[in-house]
């Protein structure tokens, strides 16, 4: 690759994204009270230097406020897996909110108990609790998993992402054993008196870890989906499982992004054994919500124990966590948007995306590789594909994936910031992988010519 032709080419889409967008230009420039110009600073990672803002959304498709509509593949980064504003969200939300309503008065509705059981059905563990977000779920399954184990210090692969969780800001350093992830902000103390880490797929790495005897729950994505996809190898998390259980560790998958593998994510479509699983984002059709669901035993184990202050002010719950309208929005997403028979169709198109992607990638024998995982795929400019979330961190290619974004968004395709990924949801269409997939393949023809 001419990396002259890709500056060069880069420069002509940021000119062309300034001139399309003079609206959200302007918004931007206006929006002198928000902290970096924007309602949350992560919003602030555009390869343009300011964001497209949101008229509307529908299905698989998004508006900005310059009126261009976009084929979604971002979709939120997965809080709008089950397409934008799906019909049963709205109606059930709608009912909740402007026919019997009552969005949050410290009452449970049956609707919970709905949830929690379609949430045993698909991921095994079968008692649950809800929070807003999967960064809660993790926080507070964290803190049951150090309350029952009387163990300090929670496990993470590097390069993983759980939220922001205090735990989880932890890499691999040179000498293998674990440093802060670099720009950590206000981190409350050294994170190696509370974490260990181990790369994905190394399981020799993991055990020595676990050797140490201070571990109380390893927390983990089955496959790592915050640094690319960063896939299983075969014996992997059977190993994972072997050791926590013989280390007296508790095993933690979370799902949040790995529910792209299946109606109950990697746990369900692999057959794992977690002793907590914990979600967000998608569960809610767009509303908030997260959610974690503990092994019988430990549940049972956790509720005996006088001691621990579940109810008031121990350290696990929100005033907001499982309240009316986010159990509504999570009923009606689980029974009629995001149900078994639409993980095939999304799946499906999420291979077709695939089969694309790669078809150029050999036209120019390119040193690139696609993930799939069910709905969701991802490219990388390595290969073979990384095993590790640290080599794959090293194979970040910043301007060719702000090329690759800027000229997708400029032809109306949204990738996910962070990410070159790609997600499918039942509102998605051939014709919107389609889309993809001619433009990606005219962005790589321009970059080879
Ligand atoms: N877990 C995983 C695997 C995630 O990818 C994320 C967010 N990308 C989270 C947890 C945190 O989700 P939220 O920001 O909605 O709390």
């Amino acid at each position: 690759m001419d990396r002259t032709r890709l500056t060069a080419l880069l420069a002509r889409e940021r000119d062309n994204y300034t001139r399309q967008n003079p609206r959200s230009a302007a918004a931007y420039a206006r929006a002198e009270h928000l902290f970096g110009r924007v309602p949350m600073t992560w919003m602030n990672k555009q390869a343009a230097g300011f964001p497209l803002y949101l008229a509307s959304a529908r299905g698989s498709h998004v508006t900005d406020i310059d009126g261009h509509d976009y084929v979604d593949l971002c979709l939120g980064d997965t809080g709008a897996m089950a397409g934008h504003s799906p019909a049963p969200v709205v109606e059930a939300v709608t009912r909740r909110l402007a026919v019997l309503g009552g969005v949050t008065a410290m009452m449970p509705t049956e609707d919970a108990e709905w949830v929690a059981a379609e949430l045993t059905r698909r991921f095994g563990v079968p008692r649950w609790s809800f929070s807003l977000t999967a960064t809660d779920a993790n926080r507070w399954a964290i803190r049951l998993a150090r309350a029952v184990t009387s163990r300090p210090k929670i496990l993470f692969n590097s390069y993983c992402y759980h939220g922001s969780v205090d735990e989880s800001l932890i890499v691999v350093g040179d000498d293998g054993e674990g440093v802060s992830r670099p720009g950590n902000v206000g981190a409350p103390c050294d994170v190696t008196l509370t974490s260990r880490v181990a790369e994905f797929n190394d399981v020799d790495g993991l055990e020595r870890q676990l050797a140490h005897g201070d571990v109380a729950a390893v927390l983990m994505e089955p496959a790592l989906t915050n640094i690319g996809i960063v896939l299983p190898e075969p014996g992997y998390l059977a190993a994972v499982r072997t050791l926590t259980r013989q280390y007296g560790a508790l095993l933690i998958n979370d799902e949040t992004h790995t529910f792209s593998a299946g109606p109950g994510g990697c746990t369900g479509a692999w057959g794992l054994t977690p002793d907590i699983v914990t979600i967000g984002k998608a569960i809610g059709g767009g509303v908030p919500i997260g959610a974690y669901g503990l092994s019988a035993e430990l549940a049972d184990d956790i509720l005996s124990r006088d001691e621990l202050d579940l109810i008031d002010m121990g350290g696990v719950g929100g005033t907001l966590a499982g309240n009316a309208l986010s159990v509504a929005a999570a009923r009606a997403t689980l029974e009629q948007v995001l149900t078994d028979a639409a993980f095939t169709e999304m799946t499906a198109l999420a291979t077709a995306f695939t089969t694309a992607v790669t078809e150029v990638i050999e036209a120019y024998d390119l040193p690139w590789t696609i993930s799939q995982l069910g709905a969701r795929a991802e490219y990388r400019f390595t290969s073979p594909a990384p095993r590790d979330g640290s080599s794959s961190a090293r194979a970040a290619d910043a301007e060719l994936e702000d090329y690759l974004h800027l000229y997708l968004a400029n032809r109306g395709v949204l990738l996910t910031p962070f990410h070159n990924m790609a997600l499918m949801s039942p509102a998605t269409t051939a014709e919107d992988v389609d889309r993809h997939s001619e433009v990606f393949a005219a962005a790589v023809a321009e970059l080879m010519a």
